[in-house]
C-alpha cells in the first residue's frame, strides 16, 4: 500500500483518505527541503527556451529539473508549456510549474487597451472579453495572468494609464471586478480560465510628475480612499494573486512594505493568495537605497509579505542560508510556499499537469469567429465622440468620394496597441480598408498618409491635399502609435506627436474640416483640433478589429456610447487633473471680493472634455428625479429614481452617472465622486425608469481616525450625463446611526 501510493506522486492521497487541499499541502509541504521550498518561490522567465539553443536555456533546465524553480513567465503555447512542464516533473517530488503571462487585453484576439474598453462602461463587455482572453490562453497552456492592472492614473503623462481603467475609484473599482470574474471563471480550475493578478500593489499610478517608476508620497486618506478601493474589489471578487510594485510609498518599496501586504492586504482584507513580486523589484529595493544587498532585499520582501520572486534570483540565492541562519523564520517561507501550491492543487495542475495544455483546443479556441466578434462589438462601445457640432457624423452612405487621410489611416499594427501576445496584423483591417468595406461600391475611397507618426516634415502634405481636394468627406486619422504609451512610455509633452496638427490645419486651409479619428494609449491634448474640427471620435488603440469598428461608428452602423474615463486637459500645465476637484476658499466662480482666485492667469482650470463626457448620435433627457424617503435613516439605504428617454431619431445607449457631494465634513470632500451609473439601452422615443441604490457605506471617507465614517449631515446627489454634465440634483439628509 505505502509503495503504491509513493508511486501516485507528490501530494496524491490516498482514496479512502480526506483529500482537501489544505491537507494535500501539508503532506508534501512536510516532504520538502528547504530548497524545494524556496525554489516554489522562484519566477523565471522562459524567454530564452523560444529561440536557438543556449547556455541560459540549459541551466534553467537544469534548475527546472532539480525542483528550484516554481513558476515561469514567458512561455507560451501548447507544445512549449508542455515541454517545459515535463522538464518539472523530472525533479524529485514532481511539483509541476505555474505558467504565467501578460494577457492583458487579449490572447489572440486583440481587444482594445483596457482604457480603451474602460470608456464602455459596459462591466458585462470588459467581463466576456476576459473571458475571450482566458479561454484563448488557457488552451495554450497558461494558468496565470499578470492583469488586470487596477492602478488608479490620474496623470496622462504615465504611459501605463494605457493599462488601467482610468482615473476613477468607483468606476475603477467595478471593473476590477469584471475583469478579475471574466479571467477566472466561476472557480479556478476551469479549462477556460486563467488565474487573475491585481496589480501593482499599491499607488503606482500616483507616480510623481507621471515618470514610469517615480517614488509615490501621498496621505494615508488618499491611499484609502483612492487607491486601495479597486484591489480591495479584486480581493472580494476572488482574485488569485496579486502582484506588488517597482514604486516606494512614501519611502518605503511596495514590495518591502509590511504595511500594505501584511496589515492590509494579508490581514485585514484576508487575501489567501500569492502575493508575486514584480521583474526584478525585489532586487531594486537596494537600488532604492532601502536593501543593503541582494540577501537583505531578499529578506525584507519575504518579511514584508511577498510571496513569489519574480527575475530577481534573491530568494533562489538567499533565503535558504537566511533561514538557517536565523534571519528569516522558515514559517514564513512555509506560509508563502502554501499558498502557491493551493494555487496549484486548486488549478488541477497535481491530478493532470498537462490539462491545459492542449493542441486541439488551443486550435479550436484561437479561429472561434466569436471571438472576433465580440473584438468589434466591444471596440465600437469604447470608442469615443467627443464632438459632434452640425451632425456630421454619421456620414451619409453613397457619398462620391472619401478621402481617408493621416498617419494611422492604413495602421494595422497599432490599432492593436502595446501588451499583446502576438501581433495578428496581416489578418486586420485598417481603417481605410474598413472604410472602403463599408462605404459601398459607388463610393471611390482614397488614402494618403500626409506625414507618419513622427511627423517631422511636411514633405507628403501635398498628397493628402490632394487625394482630400475632390472628396464629399475626409477622415484624418492622428495620434500616437502603439509603442507610445505602456510600459516606461512616460511622455513629458503629451500633445499629438510632431506636426499631426498642423495636417489637420492644412487640411482645413483648402476648405476640407475633416472628421477627426485620434487613436492613442492616454488622453492626448489636441487643442486645434479640439477647437476646430466639427467631429472627434477617440478610439484609444481598439484592437484586432478597431479599423472595422471605427468604421462601423463613422457610418452610423453603430452609435457611440462610450465615456471618458480619465479627464482631458486643455494643457500640460494642468496635470495631475481629474474631475474630483475640491473646493478652495477662493473659488473661480465667486468672484465677490476675492481678487487672488484659485486659477490660472493664462488657462481656464477646466479641462477639455471632463470626466464622464461622451456623445451619442441620439440625445437623452433626463426627468422626474424621486427618492424613496427625504432623507437615509437607521436602515442605511435610500432609492432614487428618475426617468432617462431617447429623445433622438436613432436607438442608442446612455451611461447614466450618479455624483455625491458631502458639502461640510471634518475632512473637506471633493465636489464630486462617482458612486454609481448605468448603461441603458433605448429605441427612439422609448423611456424608461432608472433607479439606483445608495447605501451608508457608500456615503463614507476615511476621517482622521482612519477608520471609515459617514458624518450625518446634508448630502447632494447629481444625476447626469457626464461630470461637467448633471441634469438631476437632490439634497439628502442623513441622520446619525
Ligand atoms: C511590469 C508588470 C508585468 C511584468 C511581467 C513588469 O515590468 O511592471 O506589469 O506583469 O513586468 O512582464
Amino acid at each position: 500500500m505505502l509503495a503504491g501510493l509513493l508511486l501516485l506522486g507528490a501530494g496524491t492521497v490516498h482514496a479512502s483518505e480526506p483529500a482537501t487541499v489544505a491537507q494535500r499541502v501539508d503532506r508534501l509541504l512536510r516532504q520538502m527541503t528547504l530548497e524545494e521550498k524556496v525554489g516554489q518561490l522562484n519566477q523565471l522567465s522562459g524567454k530564452e527556451f523560444t529561440g536557438p539553443a543556449n547556455d541560459k536555456a540549459v541551466n534553467m533546465e537544469r534548475e527546472i529539473r532539480s525542483g528550484r524553480v516554481g513558476s515561469m513567465l514567458n512561455i507560451k503555447g501548447a507544445a512549449d508549456t508542455r515541454r517545459l512542464q515535463a522538464m518539472a516533473l523530472q525533479s524529485r517530488l514532481k511539483i509541476p510549474l505555474l505558467f504565467g503571462l501578460d494577457v492583458i487585453h487579449g490572447y489572440q484576439t486583440v481587444f482594445p487597451v483596457p482604457l480603451g474598453e474602460a470608456s464602455s462602461w459596459d462591466l458585462e463587455a470588459m467581463e466576456e472579453s476576459a473571458r475571450i482572453a482566458a479561454r484563448e490562453a488557457a488552451a495554450s497552456g497558461i494558468h496565470w495572468t499578470f492583469a488586470p492592472m487596477v492602478d488608479i492614473g490620474r496623470d496622462p503623462r504615465w504611459g501605463r494609464v494605457m493599462e488601467g481603467a482610468g482615473e476613477d475609484t468607483y468606476l475603477g473599482s467595478r471593473i476590477a471586478a469584471a475583469r478579475v470574474r471574466g479571467f477566472q471563471g466561476a472557480r479556478l480550475g476551469g479549462l477556460e480560465s486563467v488565474m487573475a493578478t491585481a496589480k501593482h500593489f499599491a499607488a503606482y499610478g500616483a507616480a510623481i510628475a507621471g515618470r514610469d517608476y517615480n517614488a509615490v508620497d501621498m496621505s494615508e486618506q488618499l491611499l484609502h480612499e483612492t487607491y486601495l478601493p479597486p484591489f480591495k474589489a479584486a480581493v472580494d471578487a476572488g482574485a488569485a494573486t496579486f502582484m506588488n510594485a517597482f514604486n516606494t510609498l512614501n519611502g518605503i518599496p511596495a514590495t518591502g512594505h509590511s504595511g500594505l501586504q501584511r496589515d492590509i492586504l494579508k490581514g485585514a482584507w484576508g487575501f489567501q493568495g500569492i502575493v508575486v513580486s514584480d521583474w526584478g523589484s525585489v532586487r531594486e529595493m537596494v537600488v532604492h537605497g532601502h536593501a543593503q544587498d541582494l540577501p537583505d532585499a531578499a529578506a525584507k520582501a519575504i518579511v514584508a509579505g511577498s510571496d513569489m520572486d519574480m527575475e530577481s534570483n534573491a530568494y533562489a540565492s538567499s533565503l535558504a542560508k537566511l533561514v538557517r541562519d536565523g534571519k528569516v523564520p522558515v514559517k514564513l517561507v512555509d506560509d508563502a510556499v502554501r499558498r502557491v501550491l493551493v494555487k496549484k492543487f486548486e488549478l488541477g495542475l497535481f491530478d493532470d499537469p498537462y490539462r491545459f495544455s492542449d493542441p486541439a483546443r488551443e486550435r479550436a479556441a484561437m479561429s472561434d469567429p466569436r471571438h472576433r466578434q465580440a473584438a468589434r462589438a466591444t471596440a465600437a462601445k469604447s470608442i469615443v465622440l467627443l464632438k459632434n457640432d452640425q451632425g456630421v457624423l454619421p456620414l451619409k452612405r453613397g457619398l462620391g468620394a472619401i478621402a481617408v487621410i493621416g498617419p494611422l489611416a492604413d495602421a494595422r499594427r497599432d490599432l492593436e496597441g502595446g501588451w499583446i501576445v502576438k501581433s495578428d496584423a496581416a489578418t486586420m483591417a485598417s481603417l481605410v480598408d474598413a472604410v472602403r468595406e463599408q462605404a459601398g461600391p459607388a463610393t471611390r475611397v482614397s488614402y494618403a498618409a500626409g506625414c507618419d507618426v513622427a511627423c517631422r516634415d511636411t514633405g507628403g502634405f501635398a498628397a493628402a491635399l490632394e487625394a482630400a481636394a475632390g472628396a464629399d468627406a475626409v477622415v484624418l486619422a492622428v495620434g500616437e502609435s502603439w509603442d507610445m504609451s505602456g510600459e516606461a512610455k512616460s511622455r513629458a509633452d503629451i500633445r499629438l506627436p510632431g506636426r499631426q496638427g498642423e495636417l489637420f490645419e492644412a487640411l482645413r486651409a483648402i476648405g476640407k474640416t475633416p472628421v477627426v479619428v485620434v487613436m492613442a494609449g492616454r488622453p492626448l491634448i489636441f487643442e486645434n483640433i479640439a477647437e476646430q474640427a466639427n467631429s472627434i471620435l477617440y478610439a484609444w488603440f481598439p484592437g484586432s478589429e478597431g479599423g472595422r469598428a471605427i468604421a462601423d461608428l463613422l457610418f452610423g452602423a453603430a452609435n457611440p456610447s462610450a465615456k471618458l474615463p480619465m479627464t482631458f486637459p486643455r494643457n500640460m500645465g494642468q496635470l495631475p487633473i481629474s474631475y474630483q476637484q475640491y473646493e478652495t476658499g477662493r473659488p473661480v466662480r465667486d468672484d465677490k471680493n476675492i481678487v487672488y482666485k484659485s486659477a490660472y492667469i493664462d488657462s481656464p482650470n477646466t479641462p477639455r472634455y471632463a470626466f464622464g463626457h461622451g456623445l451619442s448620435y441620439t440625445s437623452f433627457a433626463y426627468r422626474d428625479l424621486r427618492v424613496s424617503s427625504a432623507g437615509m435613516g437607521p436602515d442605511g439605504k435610500l432609492t432614487l429614481s428618475f426617468t432617462l428617454a431617447n429623445t433622438g431619431p436613432v436607438a442608442g445607449a446612455e451611461v447614466v452617472q450618479l455624483y455625491v457631494r458631502d458639502p461640510v465634513a471634518s475632512i473637506v470632500r471633493p465636489m464630486k465622486e462617482l458612486k454609481g451609473f448605468q448603461r441603458i439601452h433605448l429605441a427612439p422615443g422609448q423611456q424608461q425608469a432608472v433607479s439606483f441604490t445608495i447605501d451608508r457605506d457608500s456615503l463614507a471617507f476615511f476621517d482622521r481616525k482612519l477608520q471609515w465614517a459617514v458624518e450625518p449631515g446634508r448630502f447632494e446627489l447629481m444625476v447626469g450625463s457626464a461630470s461637467d454634465d448633471i441634469r438631476l440634483r437632490q439634497a439628502i439628509e442623513v441622520t446619525a446611526r
